[in-house]
């Protein structure tokens, strides 16, 4: 039997974090099995689903290259096919047209809330003869069966029973015309033939009923995993309408594909103790069993580690493409300065994200001027004129080019002149970088270069100079 799963979102809000972990394991265990992964957009909702939600959907999979097999199936345009397979419900008794008025309804719900009842619909119109004779607005609902179960396996949850007395008879095509929900999933996994429908918690509740109707349409019933929810780290649950993070912003927050995957598999899946999966790790150990009934919480101290990680073990070659990116956003021209391999070589045990190394690598590309940084009064006095005279002079009698060379030279005045190295290097790091903070100094000026080292010692000899005149 081919393995086939789906990711469905409705394009309602933003692709977040726990519709991503959804795609990712249905993907991953299609892939695990060699099946198919299909992406179908569940769009009938017309007022709430927004064009720019099908981008994002859109966009965030293939950035994290979750590429799906199938589609995207968009279910506006199927339409045609769940209104036909209502009408043969109705044909055939399992479905009914229901004049009942909201007021009406709402007026029901009400009573029985007031009797302590569970509010649910009083058939009123499910024993109605000839209803195709009424021509108001109707609804048409789904007969559920009035007695019996529906039982079902749930992957992550166990067996699950539910009374059908427990279930409402569900509306299935509101007034509009417009088939609902519940409806469309179930025409759309039958005629996609998907057999393991991954998706989250909130869906439970649909099943049962989902369950019933693909029975009546003599539909093979797939294999259920629904996964738990996640919180934020206010303890929020992320939900689509008020707090979730377009994943695009965890791109632009610098946070790289590979990282942002092997977070979110982590989030209520496990494998042992792991926490660092290849993809091809991933592809090949993901199980439903191995997922977790209990929520999780999202935990950005532990993304940066694991972004950090493969910032330390993805090949410089491609994260100095994916710097690019940054460095563009910050509208750095590198060309007249260090290549972005070197930079990640340089920055790479320092910071958590691209982001950050595109932010803090300025220096390298642009002069800046002494006066405009804090703490210019500290390391720009007199007394340390003769410290930038002597490194200037050793520094321009390397011939070449290396940077044991240039730590050499530290090393020696230091000695020398009886000065911390860390007093001289934070002096250097002043002038070179405006900074007092930043990588070995000898690996800063050695990717500097000679010529634009000596000129921004130069500078800061004038400066003081001119400062004391
Ligand atoms: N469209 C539903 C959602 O975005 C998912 C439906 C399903 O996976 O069955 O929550």
């Amino acid at each position: 039997m081919e393995i086939i799963t789906r990711f469905a979102p409705s394009p309602t809000g933003n692709l977040h974090i726990g519709s991503i972990r959804t795609a990712l394991y249905s993907w991953l265990f299609a892939r695990r099995y060699n099946g198919k992964f299909i992406l179908r957009i569940e769009d009938t909702d017309c007022e709430r689903s927004k064009s720019e939600s099908v981008q994002s959907i859109l966009d965030g999979l293939k950035w994290l290259g979750l590429y799906w097999d199938e589609g995207p199936y968009f279910q506006s345009k199927r339409l045609k096919r769940y209104q036909n397979i209502i009408k043969d419900m109705l044909n055939n008794g399992y479905a009914y047209k229901c004049f009942c008025s909201i007021k009406k309804l709402e007026e029901e719900k009400k009573n029985q809330i007031l009797k302590g009842e569970k509010p649910r619909y009083n058939h009123a119109c499910r024993y109605l003869k000839n209803n195709h004779f009424f021509d108001n607005d109707y609804v048409i609902r789904f007969k559920n069966p009035l007695s019996g179960k529906v039982i079902f396996n749930d992957k992550v949850r166990g067996k699950i029973s539910i009374n059908n007395e427990e279930l409402d008879d569900l509306i299935i095509q509101r007034s509009n015309g417009i088939p609902t929900y519940n409806l469309c999933v179930v025409v759309d996994d039958l005629d996609m033939n998907v057999t393991h429908v991954i998706r989250g918690e909130d869906h439970i509740n649909n099943t049962p009923r989902q369950i019933n109707i693909l029975k009546i349409l003599g539909a093979k019933i797939p294999v259920y995993a629904h996964v738990s929810m996640i919180f934020n780290e206010e303890g929020q649950k992320i939900s689509k309408r008020n707090n979730a993070i377009n994943i695009m912003e965890y791109r632009n927050n610098g946070i790289l594909p590979e990282a942002l995957l092997n977070y979110i598999i982590r989030l209520g899946w496990s494998y042992g103790n792991q926490e660092i999966f290849t993809l091809k790790e991933m592809q090949s150990l993901f199980n439903l069993e191995s997922i977790s009934k209990s929520s999780s919480i999202i935990n950005v101290k532990k993304m940066l580690w694991i972004n950090k990680y493969y910032i330390n073990n993805l090949s410089t070659n491609y994260l100095a493409t994916i710097l690019k990116e940054y460095i563009k956003k910050e509208k750095i021209n590198i060309k007249n300065g260090p290549n972005l391999e070197s930079l990640i070589d340089l920055f790479k045990t320092r910071n958590n994200t691209l982001k950050e190394i595109a932010k803090s690598c300025r220096y390298f590309y642009e002069e800046f001027f002494l006066s405009d940084k804090k703490d210019s009064n500290i390391y720009l006095v007199s007394s340390n004129v003769y410290i930038l005279e002597l490194i200037y002079r050793n520094i321009s009698k390397i011939l070449i080019w290396d940077s044991k060379e240039i730590f050499k030279i530290i090393n020696n005045l230091s000695k020398e002149y009886v000065i911390s190295i860390q007093i001289i290097s934070t002096l250097l790091r002043f002038v070179i970088t405006g900074n007092i903070s930043s990588p070995s100094i000898s690996s800063i000026i050695f990717l500097m270069g000679q010529e634009k080292t000596l000129l921004r010692i130069k500078n800061a000899i004038d400066y003081i100079k001119n400062l004391n005149n």
